[in-house]
């Protein structure tokens, strides 16, 4: 049994069985709907997934298509397509509370993936927050550690 849920911790959501699959996927309506890119999915049986806390907003961002969010913070958690997808609920994989035990098989739908998208690799890589981001920010005087995308972090 898993569990995970959302950023505030409004919903919460345990899940069973076996995973069916597991990709990044870098569709347009995943991106605009995540507002990032690439999305990762990880699907089970629909039938192990329980809701234990709270109550998921649900958005059809096709026919046919549901897409579940906390309605409090806006973190993606479910999706649903009977069509392509049956029996099966897709997770958001890295609300789930041990997302690191989980790494994805592999990217879809690179097919609709944004032009800078397969260099995102190649492109140079800090541990914090880099001298070239601080220098466009308010916090330039700070060091680099300081420096933190959870505001508490660079009191
Ligand atoms: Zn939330
Ligand atoms: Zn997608």
């Amino acid at each position: 049994m898993l569990e995970g849920g959302c950023h505030c911790g409004s919903v919460r959501y345990s899940v069973a069985g076996e995973v069916e699959h597991h990709g990044l996927c870098h569709c347009s309506d995943c991106r605009r709907c995540a507002g990032a890119t690439p999305v990762p999915w990880i699907a089970f049986k629909s039938e192990g997934l329980t809701v234990t806390k709270g109550e998921p907003t649900v958005y059809h961002s096709s026919e046919g298509v549901e897409r579940h969010f906390c309605p409090t913070c806006g973190t993606g958690l479910f999706y649903f397509n009977e069509a392509a997808l049956p029996g099966l609920v897709d997770i958001q994989s890295v609300t789930l509370d041990r997302a690191g035990d989980f790494a994805p098989e592999g990217h879809i739908m690179m097919i609709e993936a944004l032009p800078w998208e397969a260099g995102v690799d190649s492109l140079p890589s800090s541990t914090v927050f880099p001298a070239w981001i601080d220098a466009h920010s308010a916090a330039a005087s700070r060091s680099s550690a300081s420096f933190a995308c959870r505001a508490h972090i660079s009191a």
